[in-house]
């Protein structure tokens, strides 16, 4: 039996996706093998990649001055190879700093070259996201980095700010939504949520946009070399790459992300309904218009019966539920793939508990 998965991610991925990377996994293609014992150089596996580069832009709607990179160590690495490969000599980011993952790209970020909080968020317990004009802006900005979605602190952004260019951690609600490309020089995120298993960062970078970097990289780190070589310069997270393009299929099937977003609205209205019509049983703190469609955060009158509740919801074979260590309290991660039955579930689930206490 499936379990209603409510992770932050890895989360759960469409189950005909599972089954169909099942049925094809030991015999390839006819190949005498699976994907993941072929060569990276062999003809099976290059159709793959090239299928999936495809339909990364065709459902991103991603323009052609972007070109589209698959690369190893998530969306923790690009909070280091962005400044390496956008910033020139006296140039500094400014960083929206809306919650933990964005308090992450700024740390990171510092480490190799010039940065500032353009906005922090934090000593009001990341509630909300800011105002467009709340954004300040330094001398010397090339970019300001964003967080379209807050994981842990369950935020989304919607108003972007403006008068800078933008680059954007959208890990977390991935290709849930239809993308502004003339915002951003850069769109980066990891895929295990909306996309993928874990593995990969896919990253968006106008080439326009590349700088000459202060100190020389090596080639790993640069984004030069892989768009020179269509991200196969070395062996690519294969796997990651073959599920997405599976994913992506789905997608584009099913009507692009104008259908992803809203499926995700809708889903995200259900499990808010059902904390605002519980008389401050259950309560999330963020501003409503910031809500995340993504990570619904709510918490309990005490710690009794958050226990108690996030025990019930394992013997209903719902997993994930609890909150980010760093913050506590509960969290259902509602991505793309996950069912409506299991959000439906959930809001019974709370409905019957909040009638027990
Ligand atoms: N940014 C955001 C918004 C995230 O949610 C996460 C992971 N949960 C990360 C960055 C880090 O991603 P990764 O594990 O791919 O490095």
């Amino acid at each position: 039996m499936r379990a209603h998965n409510f992770g932050a991610g890895p989360c759960t991925l469409p189950v005909d996706v599972l089954e169909e990377a099942q049925a094809e996994f030991v015999d390839f293609a006819g190949s005498g093998m699976s994907l993941i014992e072929l060569s990276h150089r062999s003809p099976e596996y290059d159709r793959v990649h090239r299928r999936t580069l495809e339909l990364t832009r065709s459902v991103s709607g991603a323009p052609d001055d972007f070109s589209i990179l698959f690369i190893q160590g998530g969306a923790t690495l690009q909070f280091g190879m962005i400044p390496m490969n956008l910033l020139g000599a006296g140039e500094q980011a400014g960083y929206v700093v809306s919650g933990s993952w964005g308090k992450a790209a700024f740390a990171d970020g510092r480490v190799v070259a010039d940065g500032y909080a353009a906005w922090d968020g934090e000593p009001d317990g990341y509630r909300r996201m800011p105002r467009p004009d709340e954004v300040r802006q330094e001398d010397n900005t090339r970019y300001l980095h964003v967080t379209s979605n807050e994981t842990i602190g369950g935020i989304r952004m919607t108003d972007y700010p403006v008068g800078a260019r933008l680059v954007a951690d959208m890990s977390s609600d991935y290709l849930s939504r239809p993308i502004e490309w003339d915002r951003f020089d850069l769109v980066y995120g990891g895929v295990q949520k909306n996309l993928a298993p874990s593995g990969m960062a896919v990253v968006f970078v106008r080439e326009s946009g590349l700088g000459d970097p202060v100190h020389p990289l090596p080639k790993y780190l640069d984004y030069r070399w892989h768009i020179e070589s269509d991200s196969l310069g070395n062996t690519p997270p294969m796997f990651p790459i073959y599920l997405m393009g599976k994913v992506l299929e789905r997608v584009a099937a099913a009507g692009g992300l104008a259908a992803v977003e809203a499926e995700a609205a809708e889903r995200a209205r259900r499990v808010y309904a059902a904390i605002d019509g519980s008389n401050g049983f259950y309560t999330n703190p963020v501003a409503v218009p910031d809500r995340s469609h993504m990570n619904v955060v709510f918490t309990l009158p005490d710690a009794d019966r958050e226990r108690a509740f996030l025990d019930g919801a394992a013997d209903r074979n719902m997993v994930g539920l609890k909150g980010h260590r760093s913050v506590g309290g509960c969290r259902a991660s509602l991505y793309a793939a996950l069912p409506m039955e299991s959000v439906d579930a959930l809001v019974d689930y709370m409905g019957e508990f909040r009638a027990r206490f």
